[in-house]
This record gives structure tokens, sequence and C-alpha cells, in this order.
């Protein structure tokens, strides 16, 4: 049975007994993590570039309507169509629709996570429309029925061992006894497997990193190639994005890509940049003849004027991910939906409701990461805080949680005896650490034990050495 984004617990407590998935996780801890902090070094503006680019985001929320009609008049001046999606249903339909409508067999596609909250693959099978994945995180998944475990390395919880056994498994016509051992072998693989899929598809689709209002231009960011090869050779490009992709200009654009590569890769710039205003033109050499774009809403027009609309800023760098020790331990299956780490324990409860994600709020340290390294610096934190005080206040957290919680508040809202039992726990922990240092087990808190040592108090409670130390 598929898990859902109800099931964290239980996909935490399985990813965090799963070697393998442990292994491929340390990747992402040495590999982006490095890589961003080496690149953000080498450019001294990158704090101001931050600053620019949270403000362009801030107004064309502000404006939204504004730039969303001027998006869709340069469109379709430049020979194109804007499609209008209010749900994922209706996206997938409109999609579904135009495949249909020009007796299309198969499409090509470039990396969406729209695509991915819309399920548009299951709704393009329906239709006996064959989705092939293109770019090669999402190949591989898609041959393990498998959803994205990154928004931008959707197969980083996989080792290239596992990757090596599914190639050999589904391209049953190249020769077994092939050398799969290295990465780029596996690469080149993909490519020659997935040439042939890239003439002969019907329909290409693709995500956009940005809109461009002042064009009506779309814009994705690669390392393979395989988006634009996806969006010029079928004889229809059809473009999926989120309304809040909108950027006013082609300069605002590069104000965000500048950012966007270094916060999620860290590098300065992807391998491919790639501009598509509109299909085909007289002259021109290659292109669709067709140039559709879906513009999806799906709940994010609820979020603007609420205090979860700086997460439309989002630029989905995935840095936030890369940095969080949760989503570090249990990777992005756990969260069971398709946003993951603080992006997605914030984004998700407002797009299939807090009911349902309930879980994802807690999934975090509080240790504040997420934000520091946040190019459009959303302060995740907070907004899960709220998302917890919530769940607190709807009753829908564990009975056990709440007590304890109420227990708390009772001491909290009456200081002096909230020192006092401060004082004594925190004497009462000492002496369980013994000499130590730290303890390894503490009745009602040993699931958070298990995995990790809590260090011992310094003998004093953090009130007491505030006070010394105002006292001078
Ligand atoms: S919330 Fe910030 S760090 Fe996380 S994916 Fe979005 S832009 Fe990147």
């Amino acid at each position: 049975m598929e898990s859902t984004a109800r099931d964290f617990e239980n996909n935490a407590k399985d990813a965090l007994q799963n070697p393998r998935l442990q292994h491929a996780m340390s990747s992402i801890r040495c590999g982006f993590v490095r890589k961003r902090a080496e690149a953000v070094a080498a450019l001294p503006e990158f704090e101001a570039l931050r600053d620019q680019g949270r403000d362009i985001k801030n107004h064309v929320l502000e404006h939204l309507d504004i730039y969303l009609e001027a998006y869709e008049k340069k469109v379709i001046e430049s020979g194109g169509l804007v499609h209008w999606a209010a749900t994922a249903e209706d996206a997938r339909n409109i999609i579904v629709d135009l495949c249909a409508a020009r007796g299309a067999r198969m499409v090509t596609k470039g990396k969406s996570m729209i695509s991915e909250e819309i399920g548009l693959n299951a709704a393009l099978e329906e239709a006996n429309i064959r989705p092939v994945e293109t770019d090669l995180g999402e190949y591989i998944i898609q041959l393990r029925a498998e959803t994205p475990s990154h928004i931008t390395a959707p197969a980083s919880h996989l080792s290239k061992y596992q990757i090596e056994a599914d190639f050999r498994r589904v391209h049953t016509d190249l020769p077994p006894g092939r050398n799969l051992h290295e990465p780029a072998l596996l690469v080149r693989e993909a490519r020659q497997v997935l040439r042939q899929k890239y003439i002969d598809a019907d329909v290409g689709i693709t995500g956009a990193n940005f809109l461009i209002a002042e064009t009506g231009t779309s814009v994705i960011v690669t390392n393979e190639g395989n988006g634009d090869l996806t969006q010029t050779m079928p004889k229809i490009h059809i473009v999926i994005a989120s309304i809040e992709k909108i950027v006013p200009t082609l300069e605002d654009a590069s104000t965000l890509i500048r950012l966007l590569a270094r916060s999620a890769t860290g590098q300065d710039i992807t391998s491919y940049t790639t501009f598509s205003t509109g299909g085909r033109r007289t002259g021109d050499l290659d292109g669709p003849e067709e140039y559709h774009v879906v513009l999806l809403d799906n709940g994010r027009s609820a979020m603007l004027g609420t205090r979860f609309q700086e997460m439309l800023c989002c630029i989905r760098c995935g840095a936030c991910l890369n940095h969080c020790p949760v989503y570090l331990a249990v990777g992005g299956h756990a969260y069971g939906w398709v946003y993951s780490g603080p992006m997605g324990a914030v984004l998700t409860p407002n797009l299939i409701g807090l009911e349902e994600a309930v879980h994802l709020p807690n999934a975090s340290t509080f240790c504040g990461r997420c934000e520091e390294v946040c190019p459009m610096r959303i302060a995740l934190p907070r907004m899960m805080r709220y998302w917890r005080e919530q769940e607190f206040a709807q009753h829908l957290g564990s009975p056990t949680t709440r007590k304890l919680l109420s227990i708390w508040a009772w001491f909290a809202k009456r200081p002096k005896f909230y020192r006092h039992l401060a004082r004594l726990v925190a004497k009462m922990l000492v002496r369980m650490a013994g000499g130590r240092g730290y303890l390894a087990s503490l009745p009602l808190a040993r699931g958070w034990i298990k995995y990790r040592d809590l260090p011992a108090p310094q003998g004093k409670t953090f009130q007491d050495m505030w006070k010394e130390r105002q006292n001078g």
C-alpha cells in the first residue's frame, strides 16, 4: 500500500533502520552542503543577492494577478496558449485532453515537481499515453515505480548498485555482460536508451523554474540537457507550472537563477539554462509547432495574504532539505507526499490539509539551519511552529503529547514553580548521566533517545545562568 503523509512516524522508523538509505543520505551531507558553502563563500554579494531575490518574489506576490495577466498576454502574442487550472484534477484533464486530441501515444517529460503534485503520469497512463521521464533521476525512479525523494535530486536515496540492478532488469535488449560499475556508464546507458524516445515522442512536457511576465517566456535549468530535447523535438510542448513561478523581467529571472544554482548544487550556474518563448517561428530550424502553458493554482492563491504567503517565495532549490538533520536522517519518502524536508513540512499542510499532514511540522528540531540557508530567507521554523499550534488547537495530535504539553503549560504559567522544577530536573539529569556527560536512556523519551544521545545539563538551568550573567 502506498504510504501517505499520515504515515510519517512509521516511515521514519523504517528509514532509520535502512542501512542502504542511511549510506545514500550521507552523500547529500557531504556533497551538496559542502559545495553550497564553497559557492556562497566565493560570491561576496551573495547576501545582497538574497535580499534582491526576496524583494523580487515579494513584489510579484503582492501583484500576482497583474503579472499573471501580463504573462498570458505575452504568451498569446508569441503564438502560445495559457490554460488555467484551479485544481490538480483540472491540470491533469487539460494535459490529457491536449495529448489525446492530437492522438499522442507517448510523451517525454522533463523534471517537474508540479507534475508529481498533480499525479500526471498515472493520468496519462490511464488514457493509454505512455509518459517517459527523461531527467536521469526521474527516469530511474520511474523504472522503480517510486516517487522523488528530493526536489532537485529525485533518486538521491539510491546507490549506484541499486541503479545498476534496475538497468539490468529493464534494459533487457542490451548485452548482459556490459560494464555498468561506474556512474558515467550508467549515465551513458540512460542517454542511449532515451535518445530514440525523444525522436518518437508526440508531446514534450516540462516544468518551469521561472515564467517571465515581460516576455511570456518559460525558463528551465538542468544539468543534463534532457529538458531541451524534451521541449524542442516533439511537435507539441506543454509547460506545467504553478502560479507563483512568475517573475516580472528577464533581469529578475537572472538574479534568481544566480541564487538557485548556488543554493541547490553549489554551481555558479547549471549546465543548461533554457528560455522558451512560444513555438517554432518561420525560419526556425527546430522547436515545437504548438506551445501550451498550464498554470496551476491548487491552493496557492488561498495562501496569498496569509502568514504562509512567504512560502510562495520558494524557488525549490532544496537547500533546506540538504541542511535539515531530520530530512538527512529519514530521507524524502518518509514524508509520504511530493514535498519533503522543511519546505514540505510547511507547504504540504497548505496543499493537502493539516489533518492529512499533521506529523510533518513536527519533523524538525528547530535548529534553524533551513532558514539560515534558504536563499529566500523564508521563516520556515516560524511557520512550522504555527502549524504545531494549530495541531494542538484542533486536537489533531496524540493524547499523550497533548497531556504532556498541558502539564508543561501549567508549570510555564507559574514561573516560580517552573524555575524550581527546572532546577530539580537539571540536577536529576546530571545524576542520571553519571560521569558520561550524556544520557543514554530517559523515561518518557525512549523513542527520541534511541537514535541520539542527550548531552547532560551543565548543572544549572538556563534561567539561573542568565540571572548570574545579568548580575555581573
Ligand atoms: S524553502 Fe528556501 S531553501 Fe527550501 S527549497 Fe524553498 S527556496 Fe530552497
